[in-house]
């Protein structure tokens, strides 16, 4: 029998109507011929008040009872939804992480899967059974401690068990139906994707397109797994939504398929560091070790070679996440007291925003560069720092005039149209 995963998220499983109206949409695939995989999320909000109970309870928690915890949201809709589908008369089944097993590591709150062994599902399927439906989120760890791979990581479950199980497509249900070219708040005339490469989809999932968790990306690009992003809160079928796929699937041939803004950034400069080999390596290492996520770097050309004039001095700088910038700070200033680095002043600027085009024809059109840098000089936005990767070209800006960005690249590229 061909088979299915559809994942369900918290807002579509988030009452009674709610799992009873994901239970029609199971149905009807079974009734299409499909043996199907569902993997729920909990209740909407339910993950939240779990962790706050946690919280509320133990200040430095114990991350095993953590996971105990935090997992049991998952276990209550995968019950009601199997139970649901029972009273529709579909012979469905839930399965908690550890009954399957879904094999994890030992990172508690964020583990990683090492195994889906198919045998227990496969057999209740060969024995009539239509449907699973599987908690999301959870696993069990090699010591038989229940395991959540993180926030959001329904996603990934869903993605790891279209994998195992050689699914046909793994559709992912969710409150919007598709992926945009922006965000459709910031842009009335965004249009929604019908397809976009899964290179396309990681970049704009890391640059703050919350639809999927970006390790079910990475996970279905590595496995080849076409996803399906579409709405639960519509009639659908095999054909809506947004399809995520491999490059070679994707017939139109835009150069930008989407802009991306993210507002909380902050951009650090270290003025006048010695221009010598092992600068760079004495700034970040400490940054890493800090835990700073590090994004765009830029070093200046100091105005004297190197290898001419030892003792040249340039500038750094560099963007993290703006609630990193106390901790960044912090790793800095002592890797100077530790007297590792040398400079004259360190300056924060905490108002920026990173505005990003992201295309996979970018690879074999040139020009989109000057395009974005005109459309943006076209509204007197200034640019303060810019980097650029294969299929992606991003600029940090004043934090003001990010939607204004956004709308004139969007404008720029002729999103709008197909
Ligand atoms: N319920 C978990 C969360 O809220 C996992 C998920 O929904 O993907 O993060
Ligand atoms: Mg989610």
């Amino acid at each position: 029998m061909p088979l299915l995963v559809m994942k369900f998220g918290g807002s579509s499983v988030a009452d009674l109507d709610r799992i009873a109206n994901v239970a029609a949409k199971v149905k009807a695939e079974v009734e299409r011929g499909y043996d199907v995989i569902v993997i729920v999320s909990a209740m909407s909000g339910k993950t939240n008040e779990l962790v706050g109970w946690v919280e509320g309870t133990s200040r430095l928690y114990d991350a095993r009872e953590y996971d105990a915890v935090v997992a049991s949201g998952e276990n209550v809709t995968a019950g009601l939804t199997a139970l649901r589908l029972q009273e529709m008369g579909v012979p469905a089944r839930s399965w908690q992480g550890w009954q399957v097993p879904i094999n994890t590591t030992a990172q508690h709150g964020a583990a990683r899967f090492v195994s889906i062994p198919r045998d227990n599902i496969d057999q209740k399927f060969a024995e009539g059974m239509r449907v699973a439906v599987v908690a999301g989120f959870q696993g069990i760890a090699p010591d038989g401690r229940i395991t959540t791979l993180g926030r959001g990581g329904s996603d990934t479950t869903a993605v790891a068990f279209a994998a195992a199980f050689e699914a046909d497509r793994c559709d992912i249900y969710t409150d919007v139906d598709g992926i945009y070219t922006t965000d459709p708040r910031i842009v009335r005339r965004a249009r929604k994707l019908d397809r976009i490469a899964f290179e396309e989809m990681l970049e704009l999932a890391s640059l703050g397109a919350k639809v999927l968790q970006t390790r079910s990306i990475e996970l279905a690009m590595r496995y080849n797994v076409r996803l399906r992003v579409l709405s639960s809160f519509e009639d659908t079928d095999g054909t809506s939504g947004t399809l995520v796929c491999a490059e070679e699937e994707i017939m139109e041939s835009k150069v930008v398929s989407g802009i991306a803004g993210s507002r909380d950034e902050a951009k650090i400069t270290l003025v006048t560091v010695e221009d010598r080999p092992g600068v760079s390596a004495a700034i970040f290492e400490p940054l890493a070790e800090a835990g700073v996520n590090v994004d765009m770097i830029v070093q200046n050309i100091s105005e004297r070679d190197y290898e001419e004039h030892p003792g040249a001095v340039t500038d750094m700088t560099f963007s993290v996440p703006v609630n990193q910038v106390a901790r960044a700070r912090k790793a800095v200033e002592d890797a100077r007291a530790a007297g590792k680095i040398a400079y004259d002043e360190l300056v924060v600027d905490e108002e920026v925003a990173k505005v990003s085009v992201v295309g996979i024809g970018m690879r074999s059109q040139a020009g989109v560069a000057g395009r974005m840098f005109r459309a943006l000089a076209d509204e007197n936005i200034n640019i303060k720092v810019i980097s650029t990767s294969e299929i992606k070209i991003s600029v940090l800006i004043d934090r003001r005039y990010m939607e204004l960005a956004v709308q004139a690249l969007h404008d720029a590229f002729e999103l709008e149209r197909a």
